[in-house]
């Protein structure tokens, strides 16, 4: 079998895209970043496949490759073929090494493919580090690899360069919540207080909005969940989270919170860095995952409540 398919190929070859990633971050040339970004996940990606099992690269569309992975059939090289980066990250997904969502992991691997562009002043492919750090750390973890293992003399930097985007983040939530808050004291100029205090105590969410307490879980289908959690950092009414499935066993859903909303002064925060941040400086009890179990001999209301603030 060709050598560029072996575990040491992808993951040098991992190493190389990631470090001239972060050379691009470097010279802000943000197209480029997100392209060797995205190749630099998808060999790592591959490296952990092959680390597995050398069959789990193969094109599922062509046979041969899988007897050629298997050594048993010699092919010419262009006819190798192995699965793309979706692909590759779809098979981590499913055994459980990457997160089932990462939507910031999927624009990444867009930008890579060409289907979402990056402007050159995009904040949007200089926020992409975060999520190349964070796959490539998971990915290190499941390899036993250290983390300078791979970053090298870019250990440092790359750990800067997320905490900067941190900051970023800290700064952007704190703006809107102050945006908010404005915008909904606003709608009260020349009112009597009455009016506030009332609202402030009206149950969420609008009549449309589908959430918990009305909840139907059905067998094989993808329910989101919301749930009245947390008191809004901006008008102090009681904000909703927003929860998406992230891991199923026969027996029960685990669903980890995404999102968190307030109906009242629209301030919303999206993803787990932004949650992050909301929990720490405002909400620490805020929740962040919860178990529905179902099956014949649970009644679909039974809910375990995770821990808040765990993980
Ligand atoms: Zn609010």
């Amino acid at each position: 079998m060709d050598d560029s398919l072996s575990f040491e190929s992808f993951f040098e070859g991992a190493k190389k895209a990631a470090h001239r990633a972060m050379d691009d971050h470097g010279r802000s040339e943000h197209d480029e970043f997100a392209l060797h970004a995205g190749v630099a996940v998808e060999k790592l990606a591959k490296a952990v496949l092959v680390s597995k099992n050398p069959l789990y690269i193969a094109d599922i569309r062509n046979a041969d490759m899988m007897l050629y992975l298997g050594n048993h059939l010699q092919l010419p090289a262009e006819k190798v073929r192995t699965a793309g980066a979706k692909e590759a990250i779809a098979r981590l997904r499913r055994i459980g090494v990457l997160p089932q969502q990462d939507p910031q992991l999927d624009l990444l691997i867009e930008m890579r493919n060409g289907a979402a562009h990056a402007t050159p002043d995009s904040t949007l492919a200089k926020g992409m580090i975060s999520p190349l750090a964070r796959t490539i750390e998971t990915m290190l973890g499941d390899l036993g690899t250290p983390l300078d293992g791979f970053w090298e003399r870019w250990t440092k930097a790359v750990q800067d360069a997320v905490n900067e985007q941190e900051d970023q983040v800290f700064r952007d939530v704190h703006l809107r919540i102050a945006q908010a808050r404005h915008a909904f004291e606003d709608r009260f100029i020349g009112l009597p207080p009455e009016i506030k205090e009332q609202l402030l105590k009206s149950p969420q969410p609008r009549a449309e909005e589908h959430w918990i307490r009305e909840l139907q879980i059905r067998d094989h289908s993808v329910v989101v969940l919301k749930s009245a959690s947390g008191t809004c950092p901006a008008c102090g009414g009681e904000g909703l989270l927003a929860f998406e499935p992230v891991a199923f066993t026969p027996g029960a859903t685990t669903f980890k919170a995404t999102g968190f909303g307030c109906y009242l002064c629209s301030f919303e925060v999206s993803g787990s860095d932004e949650l992050a941040v909301l929990r720490e400086a405002h909400v620490p009890d805020l929740m962040n995952s919860m178990t529905v179990t179902h099956g014949r001999t649970s009644p679909p209301e039974d809910l375990a409540m995770g821990e808040p603030q765990a993980g």
